[in-house]
């Protein structure tokens, strides 16, 4: 029999509706404790709560918490696989920080849940059974961190809230799901690749993100720049451009070493630097601008706060964002 480890940190997979508010929120009992019973002689389940958190509250220092927790539990004990509860909020920013920080073959899979526990429909239990079910299947190992809703299975690099509300808010745009779930089995349909990490022992820099738009200038990347950061993702126009009027403002912060990844606020394909008018991605590059590959804005913050504990130099920094 198969042996997991859930680990919750709260969201809506932990949380209950008030039917006369409506309100929805944590109280009394975990709502998921009854998994242990449904998978009684299937799956050998211990469960745990290590924090109880909306996912809006979880910090880059709850990641690195939940990270050491999970190797420390693979360190006790033989695990077939950990599956963690996380509010979807946040939850691709948690998995793909996991991805970057764990070192470990076993299955861990990430989910979450669009409804809260007693609402009609609730996805949470389906979710967290399916879940349950991928980690404990041999195939899921060695593929970095999975996220696993709605009967998909997404690499933790790709896959992003797309919905406020809708239960298959979780996508992987331009790649699409690496496997598909069924009421009686697990199938992987694609491989991940490029599976990178980086065994940092601590997440102490400061890394913020901006959105570029039509007409900006370099009033926020001065004031970011001010504020003390240790590195700025912006998520820039198009294949990697920005308005010309923020390239004062790019080069004075390149020039006092501070890295600047540029990721695309497009949906989906990479950046690169193919224009060359000012502003165009050319000249970007040829200031020093990173150019990460295909990450999200959100994704791309994580893995600069990540790579900046072992160098801030931007030689060794554009290799590790060029996959
Ligand atoms: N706001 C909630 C959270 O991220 C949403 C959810 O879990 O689905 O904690």
């Amino acid at each position: 029999m198969k042996n997991i480890l859930v680990i919750h940190t709260g969201g809506t997979i932990s949380m209950k509706e008030d039917k006369e508010t409506g309100e929805v929120n944590t109280q009394g009992r975990h709502p998921l404790e009854e998994i242990s019973t449904l998978l009684k002689g299937v799956t050998e389940i211990e469960d745990e709560i290590l924090f109880y958190l909306p996912s809006p509250h979880i910090r880059p220092d709850h990641m690195l918490q939940l990270g050491r927790h999970i190797h420390e539990r693979l360190s006790q004990k033989e695990y077939d696989g950990i599956v963690i509860t996380h509010g979807t909020d946040t939850l691709e920013e948690t998995a793909y920080f996991l991805d970057l920080f764990l070192q470990t073959k076993k299955p861990v899979i990430v989910t979450g849940a669009m409804r809260s526990s007693n609402e009609i429909g609730s996805d949470g239990l389906y979710n967290l059974l399916t879940a349950i079910r991928v980690a404990s299947c041999d195939e899921a190992q060695s593929k970095g961190v999975l996220v696993v809703m709605n009967d998909e299975i997404h690499a933790a690099k790709n896959v992003t809230k797309t919905s406020t509300s809708n239960v298959a808010t979780f996508q992987s745009p331009q790649y699409g799901p690496i496997g598909i779930t069924t009421k009686k089995d697990v199938f992987f349909h694609h491989k991940t690749t490029h599976y990178d990490s980086y065994p940092i022992q601590q997440l102490s820099k400061k890394v913020s993100l901006i959105k570029a738009y039509a007409g900006m200038d370099g009033t926020i990347i001065d004031a970011v720049r001010k504020s003390g950061v240790n590195g700025i993702v912006i998520e820039a126009l198009g294949q990697g451009n920005l308005p010309p009027e923020t390239i004062p403002a790019i080069e004075k912060t390149i020039k006092q070493g501070v890295p600047i990844v540029l990721v695309s606020r497009c949906y989906q394909g990479i950046v690169q630097d193919t224009y060359g008018y000012e502003g165009g991605g050319r000249q970007l590059s040829d200031l020093g601008v990173i150019f990460a590959n295909g990450l999200t804005g959100p994704k791309a913050r994580i893995k600069l706060l990540v790579v900046l504990e072992m160098t801030s130099n931007p030689m060794e920094l554009t290799p590790m964002f060029s996959y």
